[in-house]
């Protein structure tokens, strides 16, 4: 078995563990493989291990790799700030977009996606600490914003993402998670149907399914350790 299959095991177990320490299904959390700065080929070879839904941060290697692995099933998820002159790649690649951080963005996926395209799946990205080096939208901003998203036609509005500070401890990773999930309470009692928390990453994947996640984001885990772009 390839280190790649081995890494991926030992993420679906962990998935597995966290799952039934909060008595959670196994099978509401999708495992999201974040393959930005790892060449196409770790890709194809984490597809054949069973992975099919791969998470990307930059525009270029999400084009590149789409291109180059175009005879795959895969699920490419876009998870990276995007600048507006580069929506059309996002709009035209990818299957979800977890990082809306502004309407005018929104608004130009909605419309380069087009009708004929299924609807690009999206989250709203939350900046949960305040911190204005980071991006995502305040949450006492965001029902607004959903609620104008969820108007567009090209988009289905699926749920919340959140990158909170990094932290070694359980108590206070699960303490950020949980104002994320509050945020989608609100959200759903206000009528907005949310089925999605993209949350979790490798160092904190088990506070995140403590909190409800839906989706985990893990690169580090899968692939290894990130060298500079
Ligand atoms: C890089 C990245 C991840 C994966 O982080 P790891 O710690 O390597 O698992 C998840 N989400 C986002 C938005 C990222 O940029």
């Amino acid at each position: 078995m390839s280190d790649i299959c081995d890494k991926l095991q030992t993420v679906h177990a962990r998935i597995d563990a966290a799952t039934r320490q909060s008595r959670r299904d196994p099978h509401s959390i999708q495992l999201l493989a974040v393959s930005k700065t790892w060449p196409a080929a770790a890709v194809r070879e984490a597809w054949h291990c069973g992975q099919r839904a791969f998470g990307e941060n930059y525009v270029d290697e999400l084009i590149e790799k789409a291109r180059s692995l175009a005879d795959l099933d895969i699920e490419w998820h876009y998870i990276g700030h995007l600048q507006s002159n580069k929506s059309r790649a996002v709009a035209e690649h990818a299957h979800w977009m977890h990082s809306i951080d502004r309407y005018r963005i929104a608004q130009r996926l909605s419309a380069q996606r087009g009708a004929v395209r299924p609807p690009l799946q999206v989250c709203l990205q939350i900046n949960l600490s305040g911190e204005a080096s980071k991006s995502g939208v305040a949450p006492d901003q965001a029902l607004a914003l959903l609620h104008k998203i969820r108007e567009l036609p090209n988009l289905t509005l699926r749920g919340l993402m959140a990158i909170p500070e990094p932290s070694a401890d359980f108590t206070a990773q699960c303490a950020a998670f949980a104002q994320l999930r509050e945020l989608r309470e609100a959200a759903n009692q206000a009528g907005l149907g949310l089925d999605t928390l993209s949350m979790g990453m490798s160092g904190d994947l088990e506070a995140a399914v403590a909190e409800g996640s839906t989706l985990v984001r893990i690169g580090t885990a899968i692939f290894g350790e990130r060298h500079a772009r």
